[in-house]
């Protein structure tokens, strides 16, 4: 299997609210794509884990995702260990992306800046041939580049992808997780924990002023470490 991306993201649903317009767009272009959850999500204060399970199978369907994996780690405990970072590695030497979209490493969720570093430091080592040997595999392979992407935290852009045409559809994508978005209880108005507002209009709201920043209607920003090389793969694929 060969992935030209691969989203590295904490929990499922992350992959979809952070990037499911770029991502969305990249499969528009015939790109190869692929999501590895670092967790089920079965911390998560609403849903339960087959409710997860059952929407993230239907966000699947609804991308046309290549690939979906799960790292299986503790949900509210994924730390960038030794261990983790191998295991990451590994599945980048499988499915050999061309760049990787993750977590940036500032958040607020401690899932998110650990998932953050653990593509960082993953990144790295898949390039390593003697590590790579160490796992049984029989060559390194490191993704051309990384990109981050935002959850709670704002940060300066390197690059907003203009995703007005796919808008609608990242909408139902978000709604695909409808346990995320739905009040559980009478105690429990359905906002977001951390921010108050519903989180269908935080992603609505955090989209238009991206987008406002390059002068389209809706946009997910990316960061990217250092500047971006001429030849960068993914601003190839998003002109095709
Ligand atoms: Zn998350």
């Amino acid at each position: 299997m060969k992935l030209d991306f691969l989203v590295v993201a904490a929990h499922p649903d992350d992959a979809e609210m952070s990037v499911g317009g770029t991502i969305l767009r990249l499969i528009d272009a015939s790109a190869k794509v692929g999501i590895v959850d670092c967790t089920r999500g079965e911390m998560g204060t609403r849903g339960t884990q087959t409710d997860r399970d059952s929407e993230t199978a239907a966000a699947d369907a609804l991308m046309g995702i290549h690939a979906r994996f799960n790292l299986n780690l503790p949900d509210a405990r994924v730390e960038a260990s030794v261990e983790n970072r191998e295991k990451l590695a590994a599945l980048i030497r499988k499915t050999k992306p061309d760049v990787l979209l993750a977590h940036h490493p500032e958040d607020l969720h401690p899932d998110h800046m650990a998932a953050g570093h653990l593509a960082r430091e993953a990144w790295y080592l898949s390039g390593l041939k003697r590590l790579a040997q160490l796992a049984g595999d029989t060559s390194a392979h490191r993704p051309t580049n990384i990109f981050h992407f935002l959850s709670h935290v704002a940060q300066d852009p390197t690059l907003v992808v203009d995703i007005s045409h796919v808008w609608q559809r990242k909408l139902e994508l978000v709604r695909c997780y409808e346990s995320q978005l739905a009040a559980q209880d009478t105690e429990d108005d359905g906002s977001h924990f951390l921010f108050g507002s519903n989180i269908e209009v935080r992603i609505s709201t955090k989209a238009r002023y991206f987008g406002e920043k390059i002068g389209v209607q809706v946009g997910e920003p990316l960061v990217h470490l250092g500047p971006l090389p001429e030849n960068d793969p993914l601003r190839q694929w998003l002109n095709k």
